[in-house]
């Protein structure tokens, strides 16, 4: 674990490596300051509760939605699939989207171990922003759910979504800092940490089931910084591998 975070500091951070330093004593005086960390939503902060198998079924239609499957196999982008459909089609498809959606709020559930990360977050005065690709009304539920706001929190209606940077861009732009003093937390390979690394962020993917293989990180051709199966792990990275200075 340890070599293959100096492996990223290195990638990323090429200015710092003068090769007369050794590797350890330059790990320790580069150790990479955070200042923000960006949460993605539904599967990161709340337990996934959107059936999103049927929602593209119900948008597409069976046999639309299998070819578009087997040409994407990594996984179907439902949100710029119709952004090319006619004005009455989207809005059609958008009422259903957004039927998934409140379904998924009324069965929202806080994620195990996020309001701890948020409380160390907190007493490190660390930023939190958020970025979904779900809705606002859905993001104003979470926030009265979770009992605290995130700030920004981007939805859909921010554009263009995940996964262009544009977002944590915006975000860094607001915080005023360097996207290389942000790391991005998602369960979205596709979106979170391919919005992550396109903005010049740390990332960190949770992946609670074992889902991606290392030939799906492949694929994306962008690796997370970080992979954990809980968010409770998130916090000993944070502190061992970083400097947490707002
Ligand atoms: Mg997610």
């Amino acid at each position: 674990m340890r070599s293959l975070l100096f492996k990223s500091i290195l990638s990323l951070h090429p200015k710092h490596c003068p090769s007369s330093i050794s590797h350890f004593a330059m790990a320790a005086a580069t150790r990479a300051r955070i200042r923000g960390v960006v949460f993605d939503m539904d599967g990161t902060l709340t337990l996934p509760t959107i059936d999103f198998p049927a929602m593209h079924n119900a948008v597409l239609g069976e046999d639309e939605c299998r070819r578009i499957k087997a040409e994407n196999p990594s996984g179907i982008d439902i949100l710029h699939h119709i952004q090319s459909w006619s004005p009455d089609r989207q809005r059609k498809a958008y009422e259903i989207i957004v039927d998934y959606e409140r379904q998924g709020s009324d069965r929202l559930q806080i994620m195990p171990g996020a309001a701890e990360l948020c409380g160390f977050l907190d007493s490190k005065k660390i930023r939190m922003g958020l970025i979904t690709r779900n809705f606002k009304e859905a993001v104003d539920i979470f926030h009265s759910r979770f009992g605290r706001s995130f700030s920004p929190a981007l939805s859909r209606e921010f554009r263009p979504c995940k996964p262009d940077p544009a977002p944590l861009l915006h975000i860094c732009s607001a915080w005023d800092v360097q996207p290389d003093e942000v790391i991005m937390i998602g369960d979205s390979l596709q979106d979170d940490v391919v919005c992550g690394k396109r903005a010049g962020a740390f990332t960190c993917l949770l992946d609670e089931e074992g889902m991606y293989s290392a030939a799906d990180i492949a694929e994306v051709n962008l690796e997370p910084d970080f992979k954990v199966a809980s968010l409770t792990e998130v916090q000993s990275i944070l502190e061992s591998k970083f400097n947490l200075l707002p």
